[in-house]
């Protein structure tokens, strides 16, 4: 069935949706995003997103395309519009066209392009994936270094789940200089003697928006948090571990690179951390 997606200023039936050839989302992956998930209907951290998405607009001088109550009313429209019960709403803001290609960026009365889609995903939330932890393998990061920005350059880690696939895993985890940064499209962490390790906030890494509200829980719920840089040896060694991103929530992990970690079943911890998270989340959605 036809979705109904927003491309600058139109709700369209997918089909009739267009964005310039010239666009330099397209052209020169200058263009940024957020993924934000639906539960009973309802988006989970709205806020936590539009706040990124101006740092990012910020970062890169990029002009913001709205405000921040037109891009939830928009979100809105889109989820009531499509039927989305559980599920993901996308927003991409391109810095736009003036109808050429140049490594000079347009001028600055060029309007941002602005498209948001929704993703239908029934039994997000109780997902078969994480009754069952994802195996990860780990891959140089050779990404660029902002990547506190949510850019749309994801071909590096499209490339990664597709090792992942090859080897038979479900993820990959990315590790730079001995260290692991974050996963090809999540946070990492791993849990040791009750303690949750996690790589501290920096350019080399993205902010998550679930990062930041499973640490906040995790806190409230009395358990350990160490932020300081980890290599995959150690995460081995864990007694569990486990991802965090706005589409998968909080996510199991029970193998790296061949090494079951624990029984090889998802840890107590993570499937904690994924009850409290969904649960709260879903009491503040909007
Ligand atoms: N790191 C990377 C590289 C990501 O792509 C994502 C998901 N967009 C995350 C972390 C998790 O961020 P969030 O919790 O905001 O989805």
């Amino acid at each position: 069935m036809s979705r109904t997606v927003y491309v600058n200023g139109e709700y369209l039936p997918e089909e009739d949706a267009k964005i310039s050839i010239f666009d330099r989302g397209f052209l020169m992956a200058d263009a940024v995003y957020e993924v934000t998930s639906v539960l009973d209907g309802k988006l989970i951290d709205f806020e936590g997103h539009a706040v990124r998405l101006k740092r990012s607009l910020d970062e890169l001088e990029m002009a913001e395309p709205c405000s921040k109550d037109e891009l939830l009313a928009i979100h809105r429209k889109l989820v009531e519009d499509n039927g989305i019960v559980e599920g993901l709403v996308y927003l991409q803001v391109s810095r736009g066209s003036d109808g050429d290609r140049d490594f000079v960026f347009p001028s600055e009365d060029t309007p941002p392009s602005i498209v948001l889609f929704t993703q239908n995903k029934p039994g997000l939330a109780d997902s078969p994936a994480a009754k069952k932890g994802a195996k990860i393998i780990s891959i140089e990061d050779i990404r660029w270094g902002r990547r506190d920005i949510k850019t749309v350059q994801l071909l590096y880690p499209s490339m990664g789940k597709m090792m992942a696939k090859k080897a038979g895993a479900d993820d990959a985890w990315l590790v730079e200089d001995g260290y692991v940064t974050e996963g090809t499209s999540n946070n990492a962490y791993f849990v040791k003697d009750g303690v949750i390790v996690t790589r501290p906030l920096s350019n080399d890494i993205l902010h998550g928006i679930t990062r930041k509200a499973v640490l906040r829980m995790a806190a409230e719920a009395q358990l350990k948090i160490e932020e300081r840089l980890f290599t995959v040896e150690e995460a081995q060694c864990a007694d569990e571990a486990f991802t965090t991103s706005a589409s998968a929530f909080v996510m199991p992990v029970v193998e790296i690179d061949g090494v079951a970690l624990g029984d090889g079943t998802p840890g107590p911890i993570a499937t904690r951390l994924r009850e409290i998270y969904l649960d709260e989340s879903k009491k503040a959605a909007i």
